[in-house]
């Protein structure tokens, strides 16, 4: 199954207590993309960036079977920055600076060749953009998944709303999750999201793993306890790139398989992190991907006796 991808592609700045770096490839479609890559080889990317991108940089995509027609590359202007500060804790990070450039002007078109494609997901970017995304589709995707963050909510709350009642699921994190529903009971958070659109909805807490509520039911996948997290950027993205690459490889989005997925989007998160950047991402391989979900197996299986 093909997977659309629409997100930033950026260059970050990054300082974890382990290091700092000031110029490295990553934006939200960028993990998404090499993260689903491990499922599927049909992949197609939406973005737009600055003449400064590195061509190296596309190439390492197309590596990884993403179609890079629908990136647009605008002469003379600057690829989207983004820069963050991580706390001791690696789980809170405070973003430093955001450099919209390309972005302020970007109106995405969707090549008529990736317009049937059967999984779509709307990356972090303003909801506006991933609305005229979706309006480009000729077909409904089988599922529509949407990622945002604060600083959309900060500045266009009644857009990420619109966009909302189009999508199937919903990726966000605690603090997003108060902050779209104004409840600061994660329960409570879920219950009023659930009634603006999406059906799912998936709520990432960091090192201590993702809910995943549907109705009444609710669903919840540790993260793996690691040695060494070396830095979190692109976490959540990866997590969004291993959910919908495994429903897209099963091609089964009842809540059964997306429970799976959701293991397997933590598994992908979990090698997001244990390097810089996108570096770790890069080095693995689909038996590592295995490996990562046997540890998840054996993680949270148990047998208990009841009475
Ligand atoms: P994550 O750590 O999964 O939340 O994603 C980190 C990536 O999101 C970085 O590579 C950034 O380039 C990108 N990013 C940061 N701020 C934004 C934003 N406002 N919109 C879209 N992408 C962003």
């Amino acid at each position: 199954m093909s997977i659309l991808v629409v997100g930033t592609v950026a260059f970050d700045a990054i300082e974890t207590p382990f290091g700092k770096i000031d110029k490295i490839v990553g934006g939200a479609a960028t993990y998404i993309c090499l993260s689903a890559s491990f499922f599927s080889k049909k992949l197609n990317i939406v973005s737009v960036v600055g003449d400064d991108f590195p061509k190296k940089a596309i190439n390492m995509l197309e590596k990884h079977h993403v179609n890079m027609k629908g990136l647009q590359i605008k002469k003379g202007e600057k690829t989207f920055f983004w820069s963050g500060k991580y706390h001791n804790d690696m789980n809170t990070r405070d973003t430093l600076d955001t450099q919209l450039n390309v972005l302020e002007t970007f109106n995405p078109v969707v090549p008529v060749e990736f317009q049937a494609s059967e999984f779509l997901m709307l990356g972090n970017l303003m909801p506006s953009v991933q609305k005229k995304v979706l309006n480009q589709m000729t077909e409904r995707p089988k599922l529509i998944v949407l990622d945002t963050m604060n600083f959309w909510m900060d500045l266009f709350m009644d857009d990420l709303k619109e966009a909302l009642k189009e999508v199937d699921v919903l990726t966000i994190n605690d603090e997003e999750a108060r902050q779209l529903s104004g409840e600061y009971s994660l329960v409570k958070a879920a219950k009023i999201i659930l009634k603006m659109g999406p059906k799912y909805l998936i709520i990432k807490k960091g090192e201590h793993g993702a809910l995943l509520f549907n109705n009444n039911e609710v669903f919840f996948a540790p993260a793996l306890p690691l040695e060494e997290v070396f830095d979190p950027t692109g976490a959540g993205d990866s997590f969004a790139g291993g959910f919908i690459g495994y429903l897209a490889k099963t091609n089964d989005i009842s809540f059964d398989n997306m429970k799976r997925a959701v293991i397997n989007g933590s598994a992908m998160a979990s090698f997001c992190v244990e390097k810089f950047g996108t570096q770790k991402l890069t080095e693995i391989n689909k038996d590592d991907v295995d490996a990562r979900i046997n540890e998840f197996v054996n993680l949270v299986q148990f047998d208990i006796l009841l009475k």
